[in-house]
């Protein structure tokens, strides 16, 4: 188990160190680590990663409290506001705001902590409806609404997308770069310098997400392994 655990351990130094070799500069990679353990997190944090993405909120205030304080901690994953509490003392990037109840549950939270919370919208790019993000014509509505600039607890930074499970890599193509149209056209009209992330690609898909614009890359399996979601 050990010797098992060490070699394991050893590849996590590896993919870390060969995928940003190959990353473009500019791009951020998120090492997505739900379900992994500590050690492995430390591993990757000795070959230099201190971006790490959580999908549950307990699990990630858990690694918070036990690993080394400059490690910055993104939620990746669906959050409920009853959830938010959770993470506002220490999160750094939260990438899945998908509805306006979520954002002003995040303003309240960050206001209480005494802290301005830095934030993703999550896009529906996907054409499977069980993926959460806004709708493009929501999204907007809500913009033109104007009450995001009246938070000061939360600052949008850009935007997030999951693209639908496929082996088509030109649908795949398409729906990265309709979001990469929809970040550059929200920076002009309605944000300006400060919204300046747009997080989009996975293990499967990094690379077309790279090709089509995205500067932030959200990677698991291809570091940690398989996840074992039993174990939990
Ligand atoms: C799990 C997860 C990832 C990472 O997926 P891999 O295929 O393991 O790279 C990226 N983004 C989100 C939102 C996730 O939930």
């Amino acid at each position: 188990m050990t010797i098992f655990g060490f070699r394991f351990n050893m590849t996590i130094k590896e993919n870390i160190l060969r995928l940003k070799a190959g990353l473009p500069e500019e791009v951020e990679l998120v090492a997505v680590s739900k379900t992994c353990s500590a050690e492995s997190i430390l591993q990757a944090y000795q070959a230099g990663q201190r971006i790490f993405g959580e999908s549950r909120p307990q699990e990630m205030r858990a690694k918070y409290g036990e690993l080394p304080k400059d490690i910055r901690w993104h939620m990746i994953g669906h959050l409920q506001t009853n959830k938010v509490k959770y993470i506002a003392p220490f999160v750094n990037l939260i990438h899945s705001v998908d509805s306006a109840k979520l954002f002003e549950a995040i303003d309240i939270h960050a206001v209480k902590n005494a802290r301005t919370i830095d934030v993703l919208l999550e896009v529906c790019i996907a054409e499977e409806e069980t993926k959460h993000g806004w709708q493009e014509d929501h999204l907007i509505a809500w913009l033109d609404t104007g009450i995001y600039r009246e938070a000061t607890g939360v600052r949008i930074r850009g935007l997030m997308g999951i693209a639908t499970n496929t082996d088509d890599r030109e649908k795949t193509r398409e729906e990265f770069s309709g979001l990469a149209r929809l970040y550059l056209w929200l920076k002009e009209e309605y944000f300006g310098p400060d919204f300046d992330t747009l997080s989009m690609g996975m293990t499967s898909d990094y690379n077309i997400a790279v090709e089509c614009g995205a500067n932030m890359v959200r990677i698991g399996s291809m570091i940690f392994g398989e996840r074992n979601y039993g174990k939990q």
